[in-house]
């Protein structure tokens, strides 16, 4: 599969519409038994959570956060969440939190920040948007967390890959969802990526969340509500819909384990 070569200095490629998609992703979830709670509305954009409760008795990794749309020119992650809920195949013993889409008013302009040109993505220490704030708060009372994933998507990669973060040293989820998603997508095997040592599509950076001024969401997960997670990177140069399929597969697998 080749690179489209359509991204250059920035994001060129497909655009959704913001307001259909999340109709859809309300409807389906609706449809399907998920609960939905607002929790922050810019004019007629609205911030929400769905979260499905467990159907069955619980097992050890039973609680999974998932979130994306923090970057408004990343549209195959608000995507790949209506295609996972529509398809309802959850693992019936785990509690599901998901979050479709952080930055409604960026999808609207097609930039990575929101309006007022903040990147949401590097406000969860001190938050400055109103955005992050009603997140965090949200967060807050939300119990612990066994797994996040928050999908994202770099425009300059050559393939996907993902950035685990496990302390703890847990049973790692990395190269089953590496593995499922090279059936469907090109993987990154660069040895450096954004700067960091990676290995076959895998970058597992060293944080000090304390030395870092500006901090991720997944630097907030990390530090308050949860051991273990990934940050999932769609390659932006291929078609839309082989960045929904990786994203696809990539949680699959990581529920299924
Ligand atoms: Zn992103």
């Amino acid at each position: 599969m080749e690179k489209l070569g359509k991204n250059h200095g920035g994001y060129h490629g497909e655009t959704i519409d913001i307001h259909a998609v999340l109709r859809e992703i309300e409807a389906a979830a609706q449809s399907h038994g998920w609960n939905s709670e607002l929790f922050y509305k810019i004019g007629d954009l609205k911030l929400f959570a769905l979260s499905l409760p467990r159907r069955s008795a619980t097992k050890t990794r039973s609680r999974i956060y998932i979130s994306t749309g923090i970057h408004g020119d990343e549209p195959a992650g608000p995507l790949a969440a209506l295609k996972l809920i529509q398809e309802n195949q959850w693992p019936s013993d785990m509690e599901l939190w998901l979050l479709p889409c952080l930055n409604p008013e960026g999808f609207i302009l097609n930039t990575r920040e929101n309006a007022g040109g903040i990147d949401l993505n590097r406000d969860y220490r001190n938050p400055k948007a109103a955005e992050t704030g009603a997140h965090i708060a949200w967060l807050e009372r939300q119990p612990q967390f066994d797994l996040y994933l928050c999908l994202h998507e770099d425009w300059e990669s050559h393939g996907f890959y993902l950035y685990e973060q496990n302390p703890d040293n847990r049973p790692s989820l990395a190269e089953q969802m590496i593995g499922a998603v090279g059936k469907v997508c090109p993987i990154d095997r660069s040895e450096n990526i954004e700067d960091r040592p990676a290995q076959n599509g895998i970058i597992r950076p060293n944080i000090s969340p304390q030395e870092r001024p500006a901090w991720p969401e997944v630097l907030y997960l990390i530090s308050h509500k949860s051991r273990q997670g990934y940050t999932l990177e769609a390659p932006s140069d291929f078609p839309l819909p082989v960045r929904v399929a990786a994203f696809v597969a990539a949680v699959k697998t990581a529920l299924a384990d």
